[in-house]
């Protein structure tokens, strides 16, 4: 039987990159070594580091003012680490409440000091719609405004970004990293854990402007931006392997034609499901067409037992992870990068027959 993961995170990698990974594990470019057993003082991490560096430029299109680091702590680790090296003026920051993962970022600046202005949210209807910034912001000035691009529980996302004049625009892209195209210059800070599209859990990418990195007093090292550009992402060991991983696959959507490539087959794979969805008297995708994700669907048929009893089915016949997260009940599909077009087909055609087989 085929299986497909549709986890949410860690979440698939690409089948060539974990065979690629097999193969080289005992002895990693010819050395005779595996990439689990170098130092990440030798030329040969070295050359691993600047490879992926070259390449995620290629592929984002990422100007030289900007540096590219790696950390980590996950996503969450940047939660406090944004504030502690960019809040460093106004200790102030603004928000757009889009979702559970906005709102922990905003948690974790409040606990580390910072103020938090929440300047919109769609709580109030279960975040099935994107906030936008008002029109008025009451002149007040802020060190950044924090955006989630993709809410992975939810299942919205900035297509584009929503931007407060003058002020520093900080993505958390963990969900939709490589996905999708956007405009590093219109950002100054971009951060993703590598958990979903770019490799396995353990390392985040830090994007950051030049302009914006500074010797901050008091901050933990394992934070401080100033210290790891200074160091190459190298002032303590880092995690070796999924920057390997994550280097594997680079070269993958390098091959594959790069971020525009990938949008489109996004867009496709997505596209089956949201067709299937909105056409289906059973299953319903409840989020608001415009702000739709193309990397987490939530669907629900309305019936907790229903939908429990579809993710038994759908596990038996090899289709993985489909439970929604516990905030928002139902089913969750995730149709990372490394989800292949036949993946997705494969769900919409288990859903259609579960439909016509259990007509109600
Ligand atoms: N931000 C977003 C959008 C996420 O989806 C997640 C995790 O799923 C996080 C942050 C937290 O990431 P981590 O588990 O790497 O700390």
């Amino acid at each position: 039987m085929k299986i497909y993961n549709y986890a949410a995170g860690p979440a698939k990698l690409p089948d060539s990159v974990i065979k690629q990974i097999q193969e080289e594990l005992p002895s990693v470019h010819g050395s005779g070594m595996s990439v689990l057993e170098i130092s990440h003082r030798s030329s040969l991490f070295e050359n691993i580091l600047e490879d992926a560096k070259n390449d995620l430029k290629e592929l984002m299109g990422i100007p030289d003012n900007y540096h590219i680091l790696f950390f980590q702590g996950g996503g969450t680790g940047q939660f406090a680490a944004a504030p502690l090296n960019l809040a460093t003026n106004n200790h102030k920051i603004a928000l757009l409440d889009s979702g559970h993962w906005a709102a922990r970022a905003g948690d974790e600046a409040v606990k580390l000091g910072f103020e938090v202005d929440t300047l919109a949210s769609t709580k109030d209807n279960h975040y099935q719609s994107l906030p936008h910034l008002p029109k008025d912001t009451n002149g007040s000035v802020y060190d950044y405004l924090h955006l989630t691009m993709n809410n992975t529980i939810e299942g919205t996302a900035y297509h584009t970004p929503e931007k407060l004049p003058n002020t520093t625009l900080v993505a958390d892209m963990s969900s939709n990293f490589l996905a999708e195209t956007y405009n590093v210059n219109d950002y100054g800070l971009i951060f993703a854990g590598a958990q979903k599209n770019l490799g396995p859990a353990g390392v985040t990418v830090v994007i950051v402007r030049d302009d914006l990195v500074h010797p901050v007093e008091k901050i933990p090292s394992m934070l401080d931006y100033n210290l790891f550009v200074k160091k190459n992402s190298l002032y303590n060991t880092p995690p070796v392997f999924p920057i390997y991983a994550a280097g594997l696959v680079l070269k993958w959507l390098k091959d594959l034609g790069g971020v525009s490539e990938m949008q489109k087959i996004n867009e496709h794979k997505s596209g089956l499901l949201y067709d299937f969805l909105d056409q289906s008297q059973m299953f319903s995708n409840h989020i608001k067409p415009s702000d739709r994700s193309l990397t987490n669907i939530p669907f629900t048929t309305g019936s907790d037992d229903l939908d429990a009893q579809v993710i038994k089915a759908a596990t038996d016949h090899g289709l993985m992870s489909l439970k929604g997260h516990r905030s928002v009940g139902g089913l969750r599909a995730s149709l990372y990068n490394a989800m292949p077009v036949e993946g997705a087909q494969a769900l919409v055609d288990f859903l259609d027959n579960f439909e016509k087989n259990n007509k109600r």
